[in-house]
């Protein structure tokens, strides 16, 4: 049997509606999801995978408007095929994770040889409205908790919430990913903003029914924020269970794997570096 070439592994796609306008695009083995959000005029492609270079034509096959497109952050799986596109909406924080994408051997591909390799970057606020007309979708920041970088987009006409890597159903990744020695990274404000952002959005929750992540499924319930905001203070009361053994297989074979540990609430959890997490627990 031929080994699968880099493009079949990273760069093979598969779509299905969601509902009229609305397609999730499924890649790494089901693994990992992208949206496309069309509306009247235009679409919105929310992230662009890690840069395989075949993107762009699997995209305009599923529509004939015009496509904008967004990172929900700017991690390698979310924004190594920005390339592919003119111009890419990204967060205020995307220079802080850059290292993540642009290090040495974080995409399996050559970024340089994308068509827009050196496309524009317009960095979007709290508040910023795509009108795809009869469509709108509002970017809210994240404060740092998966990353530095993170957008929510809010879909208040399809009552969706996309959440990027901030909050899935299995777990989210609360360790410094950035390859960035210069990021800040300081255990209790991940934690504080973890519960910050949630609470946030709770507060819009009668704008939306499900929650829509990345990576392990979609949709998932809301109920998702109320769990992740409880672990937190089960994290500070000392109440949250922490498990040695990460049952991650991918992130098993990472050499700094051995210094996380995963913690438990209920149906959500997180991967963290344990020493740190020591810190903070039950204090
Ligand atoms: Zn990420």
């Amino acid at each position: 049997m031929q080994e699968p070439t880099l493009e079949q592994i990273f760069g093979s796609y598969m779509a299905w509606k969601m509902d009229e306008g609305t397609w999730i695009i499924s890649f790494m083995n089901g693994t990992e999801n992208m949206y496309l959000l069309e509306g009247d005029e235009k679409a919105l492609l929310i992230d662009t995978g890690y840069g395989a270079g075949n993107l762009r034509a699997f995209v305009e096959k599923l529509t004939d408007k015009p496509v904008l497109v967004a990172n929900t952050h700017f991690h390698p799986d979310h924004a190594g095929g920005n390339g592919e596109f003119e111009r890419v909406f990204v967060s205020p924080g995307w220079e802080t994770d850059a290292p993540s994408v642009y290090g040495e051997g974080a995409v399996p591909f050559d970024l340089a040889k994308l068509p827009f390799a050196d496309y524009e970057k317009i960095t979007v606020g709290d508040g910023y409205i795509f009108e795809l007309g009869g469509r709108k979708v509002e970017v809210l920041v994240a404060a740092p908790a998966h990353c530095n970088s993170s957008l929510f987009f809010l879909d208040r006409e399809h009552r969706m919430l996309f959440t990027g890597d901030e909050y899935e159903s299995a777990q989210t990744l609360m360790y410094d990913n950035s390859r960035n020695p210069e990021a800040p990274y300081n255990v209790k404000e991940r934690l504080d903003n973890l519960k910050a952002n949630g609470e946030r959005l709770k507060g819009l929750e009668k704008s939306y029914d499900f929650l829509f992540p990345n990576h392990n499924g979609c949709p998932i319930a809301k109920e998702y924020l109320n769990q992740y905001i409880e672990l937190v203070d089960g994290v500070y009361a000392g109440t949250a269970v922490i498990e040695d053994k990460l049952n991650h297989p991918f992130i098993e074979r990472d050499e700094k794997a051995s210094a996380l540990c995963r913690v438990r609430w209920k149906n959500v959890s997180i991967f963290i570096r344990k020493d740190l997490l020591m810190t903070v627990y039950g204090k």
